[in-house]
């Protein structure tokens, strides 16, 4: 396919975001009929879902500490929820499991869960909690949990799959998709607008432009000169001046080579996503040693899409983009270097601590590319935002391949409908000190 001159909505990423937004902006345009389809491309360096949404584990949860993030979930799992074959959507519920440090921040979430109608049980105190987890997995053994906070809605998502099925559904409306174009530079008018996309194919002129790339959101920002530097007012009223506006994260995943099907409830059911956070020490599955004595957390699935039970551990912070590494996280060559033996000596370690049927399974743990690069945010959330008057940044402070419904929210406030649920994630809370709760969990995303 031609590079085209001009279009009037040109969407950077062919991700979650990017294709969420290409096809509800279609739809809406259409059934305002204000366009259509046919108003909108998507450029990709690589392909669809060669970033972060192609190899992301894919859960879909509610279990957030912030009020804001938990209705933009729900809103999200919603979309999910509307068309679970398309979006290959496994609707099996989540699991937050924890330790008593965490125990008050859950029972909010839980209690406001209820108000906000996102069906949930939660379970408190030890003997209760180990009674419930072995009602539903008859070899649950964790120790130093309090709290259980069953989600019944959410799950998880076979990650390229539903790319696809989003790259489809924005194609039936019309939507272009072009693969191996990269964006290298923006043309801006006298009042700072982008007037034009610079590819590595050619110049795109564009009235919109909608940036959905993932991990890779410096350099657009760096081309839209936007400061990579920022002040915070803090939660005392100080203004902490000169705050990183990016920091990277590698995340930790894994995947141990069983049968997925060894990990069924009891009554024979695929089981909801485990999260799991214990301040209990954890010893080695291999030679019982202690592997840690602070606060951790592990997540994990049953996925015939990974072969075996995935999942993964806390993340650690690096200073080098995803494309500065050694070897590209994102690239097909791949990174054995992002998950090492430390992590699946303590993640194969805590599946065993959890659950009597995964002890002495490391030796099946899957030696294989996973898990990536994060990029996030100065306080960890997400920015959605509109800048230099028509550049509209979506930066999910990698909380986003659950979110599938921002795209469709981005949507509506560009045809100027607005969005409610977008509004606390402008980036003028850093300055204006509008920031998010924080929570006791050991993850940057909880
Ligand atoms: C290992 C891992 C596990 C994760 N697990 C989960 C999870 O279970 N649940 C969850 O909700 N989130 C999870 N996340 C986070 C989630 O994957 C990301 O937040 C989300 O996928 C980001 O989506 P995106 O559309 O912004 O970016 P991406 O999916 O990264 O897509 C961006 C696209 O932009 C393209 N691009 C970049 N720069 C350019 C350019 N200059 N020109 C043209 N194209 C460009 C890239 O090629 C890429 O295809 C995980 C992340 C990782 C790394």
């Amino acid at each position: 396919m031609a590079i085209p001159s001009h279009v009037k909505y040109l969407i950077i990423g062919a991700g979650i975001h990017g294709l969420s937004s290409a096809y509800h902006l279609a739809k809406n345009l259409r059934e305002r009929g204000k366009g259509s389809g046919k108003d909108i491309l998507v450029v990709d360096k690589g392909g669809i879902a060669s970033g972060a949404s192609g190899i992301a584990c894919g859960v879909v949860r509610n279990n957030y500490f912030q009020p804001a993030m938990r209705r933009l979930m729900a809103h999200s799992v919603s979309i999910w929820e509307s068309d679970p074959e398309a979006y290959s959507y496994h609707p099996v519920g989540y699991m937050q499991i924890s330790p008593e440090v965490m125990h008050k921040d859950v029972a909010q979430i839980a209690k406001e869960q209820k108000e906000i109608g996102y069906e949930s049980v939660f379970i408190e105190g030890e003997a209760d909690s180990m009674t419930y987890m072995k009602g539903l997995l008859d070899d649950w053994q964790a120790k130093g949990i309090t709290s259980v906070l069953h989600e019944k809605r959410g799950g998880y998502a076979n990650n390229r799959a539903s790319m696809y099925g989003l790259a489809k559904k924005a194609e039936s409306e019309g939507v272009r998709i072009l693969t191996g174009v990269k964006v290298t530079g923006m043309q801006r008018d006298n009042g700072g607008a982008v007037k034009a996309v610079e590819t590595d194919r050619g110049t795109i002129a564009c009235d919109q432009v909608i940036v959905g790339v993932g991990p890779w959101v410096k350099h657009i920002w760096d081309m839209l000169e936007l400061p990579n530097a920022i002040n915070i007012k803090g939660r005392d009223g100080r203004t902490h001046e000169n705050v990183p506006m990016w920091a990277y994260w590698s995340l930790q995943e894994g995947t141990l080579g069983v049968d997925p099907k060894l990990q069924r409830t009891n009554d024979g059911k695929m089981p909801p996503v485990i999260h799991v956070d214990t301040d209990a020490t954890l010893y080695s599955d291999v030679d019982g040693s202690v592997v840690t004595d602070r606060l951790w957390g592990i997540y994990y699935k049953p996925d015939f899409n990974f072969g075996g039970i995935q999942g993964g551990a806390m993340p650690y912070k690096i200073e080098t983009p995803p494309d500065e590494v050694a070897v590209d996280p994102y690239g097909p060559d791949s990174p054995d270097f992002i998950v090492g033996d430390d992590f699946a000596h303590m993640w194969c370690s805590a599946l065993a601590f959890c659950q009597k049927r995964f002890e002495g399974q490391i030796k099946v743990y899957k030696k294989e590319p996973s898990g990536g690069i994060g990029c996030f945010t100065a306080d960890s959330f997400p920015v959605f935002d509109r800048f230099c008057e028509n550049a509209y940044i979506i930066a999910d402070s990698n909380h986003g391949y659950k979110m599938i419904g921002v795209g469709k929210l981005v949507a509506d406030d560009i045809v100027g409908a607005g969005s409610e649920l977008l509004e606390p994630f402008r980036f003028s809370r850093f300055a204006e000190g509008r920031l998010h709760p924080t929570s006791n969990s050991p993850f940057p995303w909880s």
